[in-house]
């Protein structure tokens, strides 16, 4: 086989792969080997640049980079739809129907998919461009972000149509939503609120390959146009499915409102069981010329009607409030509720986020409050019964001291939270700076787990990160269920994170606002601690993506006595606390203030290997061309339209190799 027939083989092979994992669920090969087949095709790919497609599957990575959506007019409005809320509702929208059709009615029930909806076309059989709602009339072009959405197709399969408009419904399944929080939270950031926003904030990312790392579907439920030739909406969910496209098999076609009735109340219930969150069930007239002579309100089609399930709402006794103290010493308050069964699951517990919230449904304990779940996890509480408290109840007072060290807390002007300064005393805080440094992203400590840290701590044997270097076997054996080979490995875990890299340390001090991303870009910028820690505020500040908020907090860190001296026992332990020669090594500033776009495909490095040789080098990747710009690299196949700026601008225009020279 000549290397040509090889890509589009492998091309040809990783669709189908895609398609039975991310459509079907139904893999038939191991992600190893699929990761093999991808990254064969992409070097191939590399080596024959002429061949690029547009529509392969290794761009599900993404990489583009969009500062500004193009708008774009619909070619055909995206449409609302009418709510109804109850039987009466339904019952009055088919007498409503049925003046103007003739002939019987069938409808097909769908589920109403809560996400973000998204209009996309497909130019012979190959994906063309993706659009947001937007106002109805135009939608942002957020194409490069669709395409690394794994299930939706970039080429079709079958009989399709050669031009055609489809829409669906871009959500996060709350599993994937749980995994994105989870780390979130270990990287020291805000979890997302609800997978909903999760799904519509992710398609407007300005990377799109941190929209590939989001494990985001799209759910497609119609087909718009006129000559498709298909005669009804179950056909066209039908049709949609054959050409490679997720169709949810839910959807059904019932012939009468009381069948119609009988799926809605059976979903009600059922759609806590799906792994995906769903607000009501849309019901379309079957028949798309009965569509037709129905045509269209200002706002909805006469032809369809959402009805919306009622968000799921119990009450229950407030027994008592608890407060949680996290690492960073922020207090928490936590409803503690008489259980009760809300969408499927036993609710014990409900955020109460802080004082002002607490204020202001001035809930009281013993109280009966309303509690609810929406698009978030965590139920909320709505509201209080006030026809059920007690006259002798009295307002929730705020507590004033920590919960567990009974440290007066403070509230800086500006902040919702309280919290506990008492950084260095109290328990939470203790274990839970020592949790975050030995978590996955941080030290990654083998052998150590968050409880065997508070294990630790309870018995006096650690206080802060740098104990951990002195413990010794004979410490920790005595410790509740800890063997000898238990032992033996903890201390070989601890000796090992000796080896993890600078960037991955100054993220384990957990300095607050210091994420992963963040301690990377620090790490690269001062390539040491001791640069770091001399580093002023407005020095901070003016690095690429550092403000003031992280740039304050830094500052302030490394002004106090116990990190400094925390980062100099842990200097002596001999952890990496600068880059490490290899790292340094491939560093020079020969490109110290050059803003550089790449363009097009290259032969003997990758595209992203060029970036990385642009960062180490101390320039500056950008993505579309301005006055700014230092010079152009560009391989293969640039786009015509960049070329023309760049020339229009009279920025410089490099080879891939005259860049590679300079270097
Ligand atoms: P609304 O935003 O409440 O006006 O509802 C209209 C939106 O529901 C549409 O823009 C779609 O994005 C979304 N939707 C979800 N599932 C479906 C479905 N099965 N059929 C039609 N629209 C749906
Ligand atoms: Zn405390």
């Amino acid at each position: 086989m000549s290397d040509q027939e090889l890509i589009a083989q492998l091309r040809k092979e990783l669709r189908q792969h895609n398609y039975n994992y991310y459509v079907l669920d139904q893999p038939i090969i191991s992600d190893f080997e699929f990761d093999m087949k991808l990254k064969q095709l992409q070097d191939l790919e590399l080596q024959y640049p002429q061949m690029q497609d547009l529509n392969s599957p290794t761009l599900r990575v993404g990489g583009a980079v969009t500062k500004n959506f193009k708008t774009v007019v619909h070619a055909h409005r995206m449409y609302s739809l009418d709510n109804s809320y109850s039987k009466s509702d339904l019952l009055d929208w088919e007498k409503r129907i049925k003046k103007l059709v003739d002939g019987p009615i069938a409808y097909t029930c769908e589920l109403k998919y809560d996400g973000a909806s998204i209009s996309i076309t497909y130019k012979d059989g190959m994906l063309f461009q993706a659009l947001t709602r937007g106002d109805g009339t135009q939608g942002d072009d957020v194409t490069a972000n669709v395409k690394t959405i794994k299930s939706v197709p970039l080429k079709l399969q079958g009989d399709y149509p050669d031009f055609f408009e489809i829409r669906g419904e871009i959500i996060l399944p709350f599993e994937g939503f749980k995994s994105m929080n989870e780390s979130r939270i270990l990287d020291g950031e805000e979890p997302f609120k609800n997978p909903r926003n999760t799904a519509s904030g992710s398609l407007k990312l300005q990377n799109s390959s941190e929209v590939a790392k989001r494990p985001l579907e799209c759910l497609l439920y119609g087909i718009v146009g006129e000559n498709t030739g298909i005669i009804s909406q179950f056909d066209n969910l039908k049709k949609a499915r054959s050409w490679g496209f997720k169709v949810p098999k839910e959807a059904q076609c019932l012939d009468c409102i009381d069948a119609v009735l009988k799926f809605i109340e059976y979903w009600d219930s059922a759609r806590h069981d799906l792994p995906y969150e769903i607000d009501g069930i849309v019901i379309k007239v079957n028949n798309l010329h009965q569509q037709a002579e129905l045509g269209f309100t200002a706002k909805a089609p006469r032809w369809a009607m959402a009805y919306k399930f009622k968000a799921e709402q119990v009450s229950t006794k407030l027994n008592y409030i608890s407060y949680q103290v996290g690492r960073t010493g922020a207090i928490t308050p936590v409803a503690n509720l008489e259980p009760v069964a809300l969408a499927g699951t036993v609710v014990k517990r409900a955020s109460l986020h802080n004082a002002d919230q607490i204020a202001k449904l001035d809930v009281r304990v013993g109280d009966t409050v309303f509690i609810e779940k929406g698009g978030e996890i965590i139920p909320k509480i709505t509201a209080v019964d006030l026809s059920k408290r007690s006259n002798d109840s009295t307002t929730t007072l705020y507590i004033s001291e920590c919960p567990e060290c009974q440290t007066p807390l403070t509230r800086k002007s500006g902040e919702a939270q309280h919290y506990c300064f008492n950084t260095l005393g109290c328990p939470p805080q203790i274990i839970g700076r020592i949790q975050h440094y030995i978590s996955r992203k941080a030290l990654d400590i083998e052998g150590l787990g968050g409880e065997t840290v508070t294990l630790l701590v309870n018995a006096s044997l650690i206080q802060n990160p740098a104990d951990l270097y002195t413990l010794k076997i004979e410490d920790i054996l005595p410790l509740d269920r800890m063997a000898q080979k238990s032992a033996e490995n903890l201390i070989l875990g601890i000796e090992a994170s000796k080896q993890i890299p600078f960037e991955r340390v100054l993220f384990g001090l957990g300095i607050r606002y210091v994420g992963e991303t963040v301690a990377k870009t620090l790490a690269k910028h001062y390539k040491s601690i001791s640069a770091l820690s001399e580093a002023t505020v407005d020095n901070l500040e003016a690095v690429d993506e550092i403000g003031i908020k992280i740039a304050e907090s830094v500052y302030a860190f490394f002004r106090n006595d116990n990190s400094i001296r925390l980062v100099s026992r842990l200097y002596s332990y001999g952890l990496q606390l600068e880059l490490s020669k290899a790292a340094l090594a491939n560093q020079t500033s020969i490109l110290a203030g050059d803003r550089i776009v790449v363009s097009g495909v290259f032969e003997k490095v990758s595209r992203s290997e060029l970036k990385k040789l642009i960062d180490a080098n101390g320039g500056k990747v950008v993505s579309s061309i301005s006055a700014k710009t230092t010079y152009l690299v560009a391989g293969a196949n640039m786009g015509p339209s960049k070329r023309q700026k760049a020339e229009d601008l009279g920025i410089p225009i490099l080879t891939e190799q005259s860049f590679l020279d300079k270097l």
